[in-house]
């Protein structure tokens, strides 16, 4: 399998990431190839890149590192990419095909929250799943993914945002919590119940002059004083973000075997 990657300009955290994909493609035998691009590359530059790797049969998977600059459309990079080579499953193709539950390529994070809930073997039917975001990359996918006909999956879920009303209500009545916000410790232990299952999505860089890169990672979740109520919760870094690349690697994976067509 190959996998490449399209990175513009030097954003730190997207560098970390990209890097870690690669890595990570080395270390179970995949092939990878990473093309760069100054910030100052427009929109139709990246759009030739992508149209020529979508032809090129030597490369499986393609993902295009997020956030971009402003001057480019996520959207249509997005649904320039091939479908058959989303393996960040971000193509409205693919999104389309997860709520009709056929074969697609999920979105890389909820489908690494998927294997992860398989592999603890935690029961996912008839619970009710608490989802706070709903981005197209994590919220929403998760949410659909939760409540599809499928195991893991046959959860009662609510889907939280920004205008949900008297949200810490909402969310100690989940037995499955998950928080995708991009707010440090916006969940706080008052906000879930006994015996939950907390999933953190965030991934939050914050300053810490006692590190040596003068920042650190935290998550979504105040996880010091959650855990003690919760049956499982998964820390940040060390949790969802792992699972992220195995989700993107097994996508490739499946994109190299060619599990998913699309024909029109
Ligand atoms: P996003 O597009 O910014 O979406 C954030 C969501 O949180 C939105 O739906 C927003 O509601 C909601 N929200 C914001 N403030 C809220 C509040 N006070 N109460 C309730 N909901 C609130 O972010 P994203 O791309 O989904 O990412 C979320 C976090 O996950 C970020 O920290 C990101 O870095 C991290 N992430 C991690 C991975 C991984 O591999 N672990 C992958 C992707 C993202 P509205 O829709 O109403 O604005």
């Amino acid at each position: 399998p190959h996998l490449s990657a399209i990175l513009v300009g030097a954003d730190g955290a997207s560098e970390t990431y990209v890097a870690s994909k690669i890595k990570n493609c080395k270390e179970v035998g995949f092939e990878s190839s990473l093309f760069r691009f100054p910030d100052t590359v427009t929109e139709a530059e990246l759009l030739d890149k992508i149209n020529s790797i979508n032809n090129d049969s030597s490369i499986d998977g393609l993902l295009v590192q997020l956030p971009l600059p402003k001057h480019i459309s996520v959207q249509r990079i997005t649904e320039t990419i091939s479908p058959e080579k989303d393996v960040d499953g971000f193509h409205p193709l693919n999104q389309g095909r997860m709520v009709q539950n056929l074969p697609c390529y999920l979105p890389a994070t909820p489908y690494g929250i998927m294997l992860m809930l398989e592999h603890e073997g935690i029961t996912t039917a008839g619970k009710h799943c608490v989802v706070i975001g709903r981005s197209n990359i994590v919220g929403m996918p998760m949410s659909i993914l939760m409540s599809r006909n499928a195991d893991p999956g046959n959860a009662t879920v609510t889907l939280c945002h920004s205008r949900s009303t008297d949200l810490s209500a909402i969310t100690r009545t989940a037995d499955i919590l998950i928080a995708a916000i991009g707010k440090p410790r916006f969940v706080t232990s008052d906000m879930v119940k006994e015996g939950a299952v907390v999933i953190d999505v965030g991934i939050i860089r914050i300053e810490d002059s006692s590190t040596k890169s003068g920042y650190r990672i935290t998550g979504d979740v105040d996880f010091e004083n959650v855990a003690p109520k919760c049956s499982y919760i998964s820390p940040v870094p060390g949790g969802v973000g792992l699972m992220t690349i195995v989700g993107l690697l097994k996508n490739t994976l499946r994109a190299a075997k060619g599990e998913v067509k699309f024909s029109f």
